[in-house]
């Protein structure tokens, strides 16, 4: 393939990966979206493969072979609940993949005439090991956070925030003295050493509530890591493609943030300026429980039911018999809608996903902004397997570790059903004064087992 053809595939598929973007913001368009990705990533490997750059097909092949065969294994195993933890691993690969095409072209950059080139030669290996070896540890914190191996409360180490500073100095520093030596290995891996810790504590200092903006930051900087390796590489279209994932990822970030009422340069940061409090012992009271059947008459009664589903909605699967007492319930002359809140799940979107995968009616879900005034009118409120996006304490206790966050204010409403297991916390860790409300009765089970018995019952 000439290089002025691998240069014309190059802008076609990243046309194609702009207008993926653009798909995936839509529900009605993300299956196109997801067409567009995969026709401009296959324009790209095969104009990458076959430029007059590349040599060593066979080896290409085998590792494509290896790394696809793997890869196909675990998306097709992966389960809906699982597949934060299959990002974030992904995204410790894009931080590893840097980090070696770092080491690579330090090692192996040919012969460069010009000092100039050289300095912006060596400062682009030293950036890109080093965002490449934030990416790595972080997104391994992310994925034992998520995945429950270590816990999801921040790690508080004294000084922690100076620690954090003291990295980024020493590491601008060993730049210095890399580019001073004309590439010094010993100060390239002092600084992978720095970056690696740095990366852990910073993803392993933010607590629970505040894990969604994490997935998403790591998710900008894989971007950036894929960015710096393909200025590494001399390769236009991944400088373009890791740009456009870095800087997605930190818009996506930023509209988390605001969703969440957090600050976004203190969530990057790792947590800078919150105070960590332990949630207090408070008694709230009794609980209320109630059955499947006296849960459909109180449905069948009703004018207005809203249902705000949650990650226990994913766990059980309880998706499609929610669209069935969805539709028997429509078919009964009752309005049923669905309240989505931003970070409801462990994944953006993720409700929106299972609801579309069931066949909920699109104009029937929506954004927690768009409704959220509606539930002092509503008859009937079933709360699936959320907790923390329905915690009442994040508006009326400041010292609440959820406290300022934004959430579906479900208690306005007539009656509350909280479809759950048991009374155990959600994700943050934070006790529900919800569940010990006057007008909230606890359905225990799994969410499934119990909307098929309400279902039965309808
Ligand atoms: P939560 O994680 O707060 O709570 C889920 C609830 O579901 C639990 O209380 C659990 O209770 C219940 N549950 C679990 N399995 C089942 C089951 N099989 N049947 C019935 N209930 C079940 O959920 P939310 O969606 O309200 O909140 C999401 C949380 O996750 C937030 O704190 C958010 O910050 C965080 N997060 C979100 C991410 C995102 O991008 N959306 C990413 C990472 C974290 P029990 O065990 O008693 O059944």
């Amino acid at each position: 393939m000439s290089a002025g053809l691998v240069q014309a595939a190059y802008i076609v598929a990243a046309v194609l990966f702009i207008m993926s973007l653009a798909g995936l913001s839509k529900q009605e368009t993300a299956r196109a979206g997801n067409y567009y990705g995969i026709t401009g990533m296959t324009i790209a490997l095969i104009a990458t493969i076959f430029s007059p750059d590349s040599s060593g097909l066979a080896w290409i092949i085998v590792a494509m072979v290896i790394g696809g065969g793997i890869g196909i294994h675990y998306a097709k195993k992966v389960e809906m609940t699982e597949m934060p933890e299959l990002v974030a691993i992904l995204h410790s690969f894009v931080g590893l993949a840097a980090v070696l095409v770092g080491y690579n072209s330090y090692l192996d950059h040919g012969i460069i005439l010009d000092q100039a080139l050289l300095n912006i030669h060596l400062v682009e290996v030293f950036l890109g090991v080093f965002i490449g070896g934030v990416t790595f540890t972080g997104s391994i914190v992310a994925f034992c956070k998520l995945r429950g191996i270590i816990s999801s409360s921040p790690l508080s180490i004294p000084h922690k925030h100076k620690w954090n500073l003291a990295a980024i100095i020493a590491s601008l520093f060993l730049m210095m003295i890399f580019v001073n030596a004309e590439g010094s290995m010993f100060a390239l891996m002092v600084m992978t050493l720095i970056a690696f810790a740095f990366g852990y504590h910073l993803v392993a200092s933010i607590g629970g509530a505040d894990m969604p903006v994490v997935v998403s930051m790591l998710n900008s900087y894989s971007g950036w890591a894929a960015a710096a390796a393909g200025f590494m590489l001399a390769n236009d279209l991944l400088i373009v493609t890791g740009a456009l994932v870095g800087s997605s990822g930190a818009i996506l970030s930023y509209i988390m943030c605001k969703a969440m009422n957090r600050s976004f340069i203190s969530v990057i940061a790792g947590g800078f300026g919150q105070e960590v409090v332990i949630s207090s012992d408070t008694d709230y009271g009794e609980h209320r429980e109630t059955n499947a059947e006296d849960v459909a008459e109180m449905l069948k009664n009703s004018k207005s039911v809203i249902i705000t589903p949650g990650y226990g909605m994913a766990v059980a699967q309880a998706q499609y018999p929610v669209h069935e007492i969805t539709e028997k319930l429509r078919a009964q002359g009752v309005e049923v809608r669905f309240g989505i809140h931003p970070v409801a799940g462990r994944l953006p979107g993720h409700m929106n996903v299972l609801l579309a995968e069931a066949k909920v009616p699109y104009d029937i879900v929506l954004e927690m902004d768009e409704l959220n005034d509606d539930f002092a009118q509503t008859d009937t409120v079933l709360v699936i397997g959320a907790n923390d996006t329905v915690n009442p304490a994040a508006l009326e206790d400041p010292n609440s570790p959820i406290a300022g966050m934004p959430v579906l204010e479900v208690w306005h409403a007539q009656n509350v059903i909280v479809f759950k297991r048991s009374m155990n916390t959600g994700y943050a860790g934070v006790q529900n004064p919800l569940f010990f409300k006057e007008n909230t009765q606890m359905l225990f089970g799994d969410a499934k087992e119990s909307v098929d018995a309400i279902s039965k019952a309808l």
